[in-house]
């Protein structure tokens, strides 16, 4: 938590991820720059902005049926983001309040609005750890984790919108591999990620926008995205389109106005329980 921070955090010439995303889904955390490299995806792509709501909509329903339907109690959320209400630990505690969420991400910029993710309910904890996904074992290792999760008991790991920031030379399916590994039987996966499958060209171009402002980028097919789950139980209706993956549950979220369309969402999210 007490990391010294560079100037990274106040550089305003540069958009950031985690910002351009905070104007996706109509939130005040962002700046100019970050505005037009979002009005730069926008333009090449209309479609960003369903996007990011279908995902945070998935994060809340897969959130709720792991805490009413599995029996999860604690959630590793790593790529939290800036905070966006309600934040996991707020749909996870409505269902369970004793949960407990740690929150994780690399951006400094996240780190100043952790606070905003402790305002947990008094019989649950959250906590925030500033790591990077690409050191998994630092961050199992964190001593904020281990005050907060127990690791004997099933944990459910979330990582939304977040792999497409790991390139395959960053290894991707060894590091969630290696999450998983430290959690036990009964243990899940929460994904959502970015695909070019409805839309190839759209999102070539998608790739270049993040890759030339300094974001290296790896959007996935439907078949890549499958490989983060081998050897776990891919919960009904599976690897799927956010918007269709159990529209049942409630997520807390505006009805949409029409029927979001695949291409627009472009997002494969899933669900799976470590046997
Ligand atoms: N999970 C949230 C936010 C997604 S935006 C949601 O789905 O609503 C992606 C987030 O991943 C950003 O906050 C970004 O800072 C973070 N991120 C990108 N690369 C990361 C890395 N290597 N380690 C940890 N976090 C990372």
């Amino acid at each position: 938590m007490s990391t010294p921070h560079t100037a990274r955090d106040l550089d305003t010439s540069r958009p950031h991820s985690a910002r351009m995303y905070d104007y996706y889904l109509g939130g005040k955390d962002h700046f100019e720059v970050d505005k037009e490299a979002a009005e730069t995806v926008a333009a090449a792509y209309p479609g960003i902005f369903v996007c990011a709501r279908e995902n945070r909509a998935f994060m809340h329903r897969a959130t709720r049926v792991l805490a009413q339907e599995h029996g999860i109690r604690q959630w590793l959320d790593i790529g939290t983001g800036i905070p966006t209400e309600p934040n996991l630990h707020q749909v996870a505690q409505a269902v369970v309040p004793e949960a407990k969420v740690v929150y994780a991400d690399n951006d400094p910029l996240v780190l100043k609005y952790a606070e905003r993710l402790m305002r947990s309910t008094p019989q649950g904890r959250t906590t925030y750890i500033e790591a990077d996904v690409n050191q998994p074992e630092g961050l199992l290792d964190a001593p904020e984790l281990a005050e907060v999760l127990d690791l004997s008991q099933p944990v459910a790991l979330s990582l939304n919108a977040l792999m497409h920031f790991v390139t395959d030379a960053q290894d991707p399916y060894g590091i969630v591999d290696r999450l998983l590994s430290a959690l036990p039987s009964g243990s899940a996966l929460a994904l959502s990620h970015c695909t070019p499958d409805f839309d190839p060209s759209t999102w070539e171009k998608v790739t270049e926008i993040y890759t030339n402002a300094g974001t290296p980028v790896q959007f996935r097919s439907q078949q890549d995205v499958g490989r983060f789950f081998a050897g776990l139980r891919l919960l009904e209706p599976g690897i799927t389109v956010g918007h269709r993956w159990r529209p049942d549950a409630p997520d807390g979220t505006a009805a949409a106005t029409e029927q979001p369309t695949d291409a627009q969402v472009s997002l494969w999210t899933g669900v799976g329980i470590k046997p």
